[in-house]
């Protein structure tokens, strides 16, 4: 039997931490040797609903470089996972990265750093496959249609908006249509009602409401029509089979790869 890839958490004890300790537990090949949260450093991996592991939270640094990871699963902050990804990539160790916000100029930094020689990286803004197939499906409808706006729902603890996932829509949306009517609004009672405006003017618009997870609506108009591609996650569980999937992935795929689409053998939008 080959050997299972040992992996370390960042961000831990977070939500979506957690449920990632919980899926490397349970997943036959794979080894959590390793659980970050420096803000926790110190507690047990226990405290935070994964019990049995005899897991303490740590810092990075040489001890969890002892601990001799193969692959590091990031869902931290933005600040945070900017320092941690460094640390990955200087130490050998390939990332798997779903924490959000990240810039044009970070993936730029991130390419130099993860250049396939030191380290690998994989980062997705969604790790639902689902929600791979909501921004491919819009990309393929974009063409056939002259008004696009996206609606992101989400949970009342998101510190950022819009998502990743709402801007990645987007891009891919504008990458196959730029045809887009001009937004008609020339007053605006209250700043900020017609929402943020993404790539070729595509309008976005951030819900966070309490009780929801993560959700996305791709409104696409035409005359006489329109079309709605929505997607939800209900529980953090979604995104496990996408993070494991890369988790096995990332040492064979040199550099920097972004989203999921490549590992799930889908062409880019
Ligand atoms: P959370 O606040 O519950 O968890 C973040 C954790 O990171 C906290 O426990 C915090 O203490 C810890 N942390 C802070 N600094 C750290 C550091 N330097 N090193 C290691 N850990 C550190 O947040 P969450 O809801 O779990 O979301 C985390 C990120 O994942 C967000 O950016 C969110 O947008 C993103 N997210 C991505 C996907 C996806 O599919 N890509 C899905 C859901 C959430």
């Amino acid at each position: 039997m080959s050997e299972k890839i040992r992996v370390a958490v960042l961000g831990a004890a977070g939500r979506m931490g957690a449920t990632v300790c919980r899926a490397v537990l349970d997943a036959p090949d794979m080894e959590l040797v390793a659980v970050i949260d420096p803000p926790h450093e110190g507690r047990p991996l226990d405290d935070f609903g994964v019990a049995g592991t005899g897991l303490t939270l740590a810092m990075l640094g040489p001890n969890v470089k002892a601990a001799a990871p193969s692959v590091a699963v990031d869902f931290t902050h933005l600040d945070a996972a900017r320092g941690n990804l460094r640390w990955c990539a200087l130490n050998g160790v390939h990332a798997v990265v779903g924490t959000t916000g990240l810039t044009a100029s970070d993936f730029q930094d991130l390419s130099a750093l993860f250049d396939g020689e030191r380290a690998n990286a994989v980062i997705a803004p969604n790790f639902a496959i689902g929600a791979v197939l909501m921004m491919q499906l819009a990309a393929i409808a974009a063409p056939w249609f002259e008004s696009a706006e996206i609606i992101e729902l989400h949970h009342d603890n998101k510190v950022d908006a819009p998502s990743g996932t709402a801007l990645l829509t987007a891009q891919r949306i504008a990458e196959t249509s730029t045809d887009w009517t001009p937004d008609p609004t020339q007053t605006h009672a209250l700043p900020g009602a017609r929402g943020g405006e993404g790539p070729a003017g595509i309008k976005i618009h951030s819900v966070r409401l309490r009780g929801l997870v993560a959700h996305q609506e791709v409104l696409l108009g035409t005359t006489g029509q329109s079309l709605t591609i929505r997607h939800d996650s209900y529980d953090r569980t979604s995104f496990m089979p996408g993070v494991l999937l890369a988790v096995k992935s990332v040492a064979g795929r040199p550099g920097l790869t972004l989203g999921l689409d490549s590992l799930l053998g889908l062409g880019e939008g």
